[in-house]
């Protein structure tokens, strides 16, 4: 089967409000929005609140303990939401998708008797067929079904497309074959799957003839895609861009999220040859310490991490990194964590995320012995420190300097339009709203903690030029 273009004719199929709300990663973002197109030919129509809908999607995380822990909360005021509409006369139908479905299943119902569906990440396609089972009693499945979910998946129509704006994600992997020992994914999402590419460029042409402008494909781990291309050959994730980069209209392409041991020379290469391949790149690292690498099942060392950002840095030298980081995982000493801090400060990031280990149920490293919440907390605090000095340094680097601006919304001011710098930061600027879905030269005025304000230049920086060189150590 096709993918088609999801409009429901309006007078055959009566309106339903669908109301989605997402957790957690942008493959999560992704997913719901094309659970909505799959339901919109059955007449369902979003909306921003869940009063009110016929239909509330929970679309969860089960990354972390507090992400799975929120599920059930929202799940409690949704219940009461339930009650109040059939005590109104109307029906409203609860559903769980995603991780938390995929690791929880029969018991999120036992748990929340108010939910009715329960739909595992690989089954999203089937959604409209599970919604009509519901009045025979609790659906459940969290198959990892063999037919291939996106060739079942509606598409939206134009005007949605539109609506979601100019910068859009295309899942071209999913799932995960790593299992680094303290991951539930290998178990959500199952086994690595990357989608052909002919269907990517597809996707991506629909996507530029409705006006998006960047594409950031999107996998749990998205440099180990392998999809087919035509001639039935396996294609790298640089393959892939180089074939993205030939589609009119996409002026910018950016991916997430990267392994290091995935990072081949091809990939390498195409940061030094692809001008829309933006210069910012999420590449975590877990840790600065050999030893809690080696425990986390990672595969790399430290030194490999660095060799590979110094060989992307030879590709591209105004490269910014972010990276995920993880405090005390088991068996981390003060000594594990020194090497962390040392290692924020050798790459210079220009963001990045810290967590706090978080055992998960059926994965090794929740079977270790555990560190203390103070000691989490403590080293947690700590290392966002570092983090937020290197962010503070990489931002001011940014003022005066002239880069493109995607503008995508008007901004928070009268008269202000909000874009993206090539290093994802929020750029605010007084000018014409005819801008917005369009790229334009901006001179930064002033750095903000997170955001940069600036002015309109007269012409874009000159092909090859680098705009804020790495920070580094
Ligand atoms: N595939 C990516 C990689 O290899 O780095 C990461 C995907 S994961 C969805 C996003 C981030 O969540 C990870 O990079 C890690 O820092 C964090 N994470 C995963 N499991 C965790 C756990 N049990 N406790 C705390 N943080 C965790
Ligand atoms: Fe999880 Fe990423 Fe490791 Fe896969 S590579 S197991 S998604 S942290």
């Amino acid at each position: 089967m096709t993918e088609s273009v999801g409009s429901p004719a309006p007078s055959m199929t009566p309106k339903r409000k669908l109301y989605v709300k997402s957790y957690g990663c942008q493959m999560n973002v992704y997913d719901a929005h094309r659970m909505a197109d799959t339901l919109a030919p059955a007449g369902y129509v979003e909306t921003a609140t869940p009063d009110g809908a016929d239909l509330i999607i929970l679309n969860t995380c089960h990354i972390r303990e507090k992400a799975a822990d929120k599920v059930y909360s929202e799940l409690g005021r949704m219940r009461v939401l339930k009650q109040n509409a059939a005590e109104a006369g109307r029906q409203v139908t609860i559903a769980v998708a995603g991780c938390v479905a995929q690791a929880e299943g029969q018991e999120i119902v036992r748990r929340a008797p108010a939910v009715d569906l329960v739909v595992g990440p690989q089954s999203y396609h089937r959604l409209p067929e599970m919604l009509e089972q519901v009045s025979h009693g609790k659906v459940i499945d969290t198959e990892f079904p063999v037919e291939d979910k996106f060739d079942h998946l509606a598409a939206p129509s134009r005007a949605v497309t539109r609506r979601r704006g100019v910068s859009a994600f295309i899942t071209v992997q999913e799932g995960c074959d790593k299992f680094c020992t303290f991951c539930v994914v290998p178990y959500t999402r199952g086994a690595e799957v990357s989608r052909p590419v002919e269907k990517i460029i597809a996707e991506a042409e629909r996507l530029a003839e409705a006006g998006v402008r960047e594409i950031t494909l999107i996998g749990q781990n998205v440099n180990a895609y392998h999809g087919a291309d035509a001639a039935g050959r396996s294609a790298t994730l640089g393959r892939l861009l180089h074939r993205l980069a030939e589609v009119p209209a996409i002026a910018r392409l950016r991916y997430t999220t990267s392994h290091p041991l995935d990072m081949d020379d091809g990939l390498i290469a195409a940061h030094r040859d692809l001008p829309p391949l933006m210069p910012q790149l999420h590449l975590p690292v877990q840790s600065g310490s050999d030893r809690v690498l080696d425990a986390m099942n990672r595969r790399h060392t430290r030194a490999d991490y660095l060799r590979v950002i110094e060989r992307l840095r030879a590709a591209r030298a105004d490269l910014a990194f972010s990276s995920d980081f993880i405090v005390g995982f088991p068996g981390e000493t003060d000594a594990d964590f020194a090497d962390t801090l040392r290692l924020v400060a050798e790459v210079g990031y220009a963001s990045a995320f810290s967590f706090k280990y978080s055992p998960r149920p059926g994965t090794p490293a929740a079977e270790m012995a555990q560190l203390s919440e103070a000691v989490k907390d403590e080293r947690l605090q700590r290392l966002q420190h570092e983090i937020d000095r290197h962010q503070a340094a990489f931002i001011a680097r940014c003022d005066g300097v002239t880069f493109d601006v995607l503008f995508e919304k008007p901004g928070k001011k009268p008269g202000q339009i909000v874009g993206r710098s090539p290093y994802l930061q929020p750029v605010q600027v007084i000018a014409p709203s005819n801008l917005i879905g369009e790229i334009a030269p901006v001179t930064v005025t002033e750095v903000g903690s997170n955001s940069l304000f600036g002015a309109l230049a007269e012409a874009s920086p000159a092909p090859g030029h680098r705009p804020v060189e790495a920070v580094g150590a």
